[in-house]
């Protein structure tokens, strides 16, 4: 059973990807964790961004393996432990110029396919995955919010780690990643058959809820 979740930057499709791969007892592939170690490879080997084909290359020659949850996502990069380095704000910024690159998307198109076959049962979350990776999945959702929830969402969660936040400067990150998405170089793509959830007025309870209902209905998982 494949089970995809697409959505823009701060929709919560993330924590609800994991929740619902955790209540259904499956595995949980969280495929920007891909792009961000091959960023984080780039940055510690002093790679120009802007140099694509040094980039192409980390990408073919990284070894990037993850463990799936289904109640956590561990990175590993060439043996080493990366699951929290490939989380800061270098990364992040460095990871647009790594997802933007045709050649590195389709090396890891094709990882997250065999990753499917490999694990059989997934829920698989990104921005492309009902679209180009799983286009047969059983079932796809695209989740969606307005952009002030999803800046204070990103906000909260900040402060919530006791990080420093600033409001305006995570909308204006939001703003720049929404542009990039319709600039289709970190391609943001709404399948015709998935289901859109707009959460804006929803909890993470509510969301994960919403899709456990879906997921009965098709008559797929245990619960
Ligand atoms: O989901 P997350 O914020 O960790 O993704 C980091 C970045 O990786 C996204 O902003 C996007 O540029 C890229 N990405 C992508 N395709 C995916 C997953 C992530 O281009 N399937």
């Amino acid at each position: 059973m494949i089970i995809t979740i697409d959505g823009p930057a701060g929709s919560g499709k993330s924590t609800a990807a994991r929740k619902l791969a955790a209540t259904l007892g499956i595995a949980y592939l969280d495929t920007g964790a891909m792009y961000r170690a091959i960023a984080l490879a780039a940055l510690q080997q002093g790679i120009l961004l802007k140099d694509n084909d040094s980039l192409i290359s980390v990408a073919k020659t990284c070894d990037i393996e993850l463990d799936c949850g289904p109640t956590h996502t561990r990175v590993t990069l060439n043996s080493a432990d990366v699951s929290e380095a490939i989380r800061s704000m270098a990364v992040n910024q460095a990871t647009s110029f790594v997802a933007r690159i045709h050649e590195i998307r389709q090396i890891l198109v094709e990882k997250q396919r065999a990753i499917g076959r490999h694990l059989d049962s997934l829920v698989s979350e990104g921005r492309d995955q009902g679209s180009v990776v799983f286009p047969d999945a059983d079932l796809k959702f695209f989740l969606d919010a307005a952009i002030e929830k999803r800046a204070m969402r990103r906000y909260q969660e900040l402060v919530a780690d006791g990080e420093e936040a600033s409001y305006e400067l995570i909308m204006e990150n939001l703003q720049q990643r929404d542009g990039n998405d319709q600039h289709q170089w970190a391609p943001l793509l709404e399948p015709e058959s998935a289901i859109r959830i707009d959460t804006t007025q929803m909890t993470i309870h509510e969301v994960v809820e919403r899709l456990l209902e879906e997921v009965r209905k098709k008559g797929l998982g245990r619960s």
